[in-house]
């Protein structure tokens, strides 16, 4: 992979474009009871944490990006739980929603789905490497992140007991990542999606051929259109204001449309570089207050590969 580029003008351009993603744990705020979020505040990689507890146990839902993040918000998780056992679980592999857990062993115990757990070690190394390369901020807070063995890996679902209040750890098949799992919280209708959805802003595609290919627009859409269809009361994000049902629908909506858009293009022969331009200028109009738009282009890109694949079936749609 590519060294950090060393003149001083791009250093500065990729440090004004990504400031250092701390996790400010002050910020937090109960969303139903005793279900507590550490807000990104609209900073770039910092993710949404999440705290759930029970009568006997605390659930942590993903780190911040690296040791000193994570720090920050087991300690803050310890005394939340005044005394009840911890526990530590991650939305998917990608660097700001686990790259912390190191600062957990001995404190919590880690548990996982099958598929992230291979994510953080087969893709792990790699993603730390590209990260390091976004700048200065972001490269001190990965300088000692090392790699993580989860305590406890299940497959595709495990219910934990809380005292009181079971949580639901529910791995969803491939989608943003190979290993993406949603943490559903029953009795308070909250659901912790990482990042299948973001709020206000364009879906993350990580389409980076040659070295990750594992995104899906086609299974994505058929995960979002599931996870709608269970009705949240409260959805919190991977990035982004925590909302209501309507985040599910807006990500539905929003992928419907990119494959739709893609997909007729296809059809039509128009090369690739040509429909992400096109597609691109559609979905800023669709959605002018959202950012994120560099992930537009790699959501088409992804969508083109799956175009072959595909049962032809192009939703309908607005
Ligand atoms: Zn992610």
């Amino acid at each position: 992979m590519a060294e950090l580029p060393e003149t001083a003008e791009v250093a500065d351009m990729v440090e004004q474009a990504l400031p250092d993603p701390a996790v400010h744990v002050a910020a937090a705020r109960e969303i139903a009871r005793d279900v507590l979020v550490v807000p990104d505040r609209g900073v770039p990689l910092v993710p949404n944490i999440g705290i759930i507890g029970g009568r006997d146990a605390v659930l942590v839902v993903d780190t911040g990006l690296g040791p000193r993040n994570a720090e920050a918000v087991r300690d803050f998780a310890a005394d939340h739980a005044r005394g009840r056992r911890l526990y530590l679980t991650t939305t998917h592999f990608h660097p700001e929603h686990a790259f912390g857990a190191q600062v957990f062993a001995g404190a919590a115990t880690y548990l996982v789905n099958g598929d992230q757990a291979e994510d953080l070690r087969e893709r792990g190394p790699g993603y730390l490497e590209m990260f390091r390369q976004l700048g200065e901020p972001v490269a001190r807070r990965l300088a000692d992140v090392v790699p993580v063995r989860p305590d406890h890996v299940y497959d595709r679902s495990h219910d934990l007991d809380l005292g009181g209040r079971v949580v639901r750890l529910r791995a969803t098949g491939r989608a943003h990542s190979r290993g993406d799992q949603v943490i559903e919280v029953p009795d308070a209708g909250v659901l912790f999606t990482g990042d299948l959805v973001e709020a206000g802003q364009f879906a993350i595609f990580p389409w980076f051929p040659p070295h990750d290919t594992d995104v899906s627009g086609t299974r994505w859409l058929a995960v979002a259109r599931r996870l709608a269809a269970r009705d949240p009361r409260i959805v919190v994000p991977g990035h982004g204001e925590v909302g209501g049902p309507r985040l599910l629908t807006d990500v539905c909506d929003y992928l419907e449309a990119l494959q739709r858009e893609t997909w007729t293009r296809r059809d039509a022969a128009v090369g690739e570089q040509a429909i992400a331009d096109e597609v691109a200028e559609l979905m800023v109009r669709r959605y002018p207050q959202w950012t994120g738009r560099e992930w537009i282009g790699k959501g088409v890109g992804c969508l083109c590969s799956e175009y072959a694949d595909g049962e032809r079936e192009v939703p309908a749609g607005n």
